[in-house]
């Protein structure tokens, strides 16, 4: 399979498609859900889609921007939607402003600047909400939250005729929830955590881990804005996620050597629920 064809990957219901691999490429696709995070070089899995979510301008994220514009064009699709941190809005414009100088056409896309903690909808019941990730650039991460009513506790034991009087009546019957499904970290120092619990909370959380030994020391993690795998080993206990997908680690660890440090470092009560995203 070539390198351009992702991989997939899947926890219950959600099911993703993608690759990362720190520097060279990072999209990671729900293709059910019509959307992406980050869209690397603009890969053919990702040019039917509708919705993309841009952790930060650096190339390997980004580059495929322009590419899916003009592939959605030729395709005669509706412009897709690109959401960013709102700095990257008009160097964005530029880029695509020159491009379609070279190119003598005029190209239909949407760019959306976006901040912390927006509500982005995606699909009924579904929406998006941005949080700050520390990067080199302006940079956020992504968590997609579904939308749930529930008949609040003090009405569960009425009769439905109950329920239906209490209604006309104008009480609230219920309680709005909303769960974080899936929260994606971009490229990030790792105390993003702290400042924002419902990632630690997210089914799956996508988190970046760009270096995974002694080779790349913590101190060179954090002065390129990464996590190190021995910052994320003792944050473990605080995160709730059903799984862990790590993202985004560098090319000097090819997969079977990657997983083998992930498997020697990860503690053991731990390692069902930590895993390497298969596509890099
Ligand atoms: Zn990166
Ligand atoms: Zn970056």
């Amino acid at each position: 399979m070539s390198v351009e064809a992702g991989a997939s990957w899947s926890h219950g219901d959600l099911k993703f498609h993608g690759m990362s691999l720190s520097g060279i490429r990072t999209c990671i696709a729900m293709p059910e859900l019509s959307l992406a995070f980050d869209v690397a070089q603009g890969f053919p899995f990702s040019l039917n889609l509708k919705h993309f979510f841009l952790s930060h301008g650096h190339l390997d994220h980004s580059a495929g921007i322009p590419y899916i514009i003009s592939q959605k064009a030729m395709t005669s699709q509706a412009p897709a939607h690109f959401y960013m941190p709102k700095s990257l809005v008009d160097p964005m414009q530029r880029i695509m402003n020159i491009w379609m100088e070279i190119e003598k056409h005029t190209y239909e896309f949407h760019f959306h600047g976006v901040e912390e903690n927006e509500i982005i909808p995606v699909g009924q019941n579904l929406f998006i909400k941005p949080f700050k990730t520390i990067h080199r650039v302006d940079s956020l991460g992504y968590t997609l939250f579904q939308k749930k009513r529930k008949l609040k506790k003090e009405f569960c034991n009425l009769s439905q005729n109950e329920i239906v009087d209490l209604k006309n009546k104008g009480v609230t019957l219920q309680d709005d929830l909303e769960t974080p499904l899936v929260s994606f970290t971009g490229d990030t120092q790792i105390e993003f955590l702290d400042q924002c619990d419902w990632v630690k909370k997210s089914k799956v959380l996508f988190l970046e881990a760009t270096y995974l030994d002694e080779r790349k020391l913590v101190s060179s993690a954090r002065e390129w804005g990464h996590t190190h795998l021995d910052e994320i080993i003792p944050r473990l206990d605080t995160l709730e996620c059903e799984k862990i997908v790590i993202i985004h680690v560098s090319s000097r660890y090819p997969t079977p050597e990657a997983t083998k440090i992930l498997t020697a470092k990860i503690p053991e009560r731990f390692k069902d629920r930590v895993v390497l995203f298969p596509g890099r």
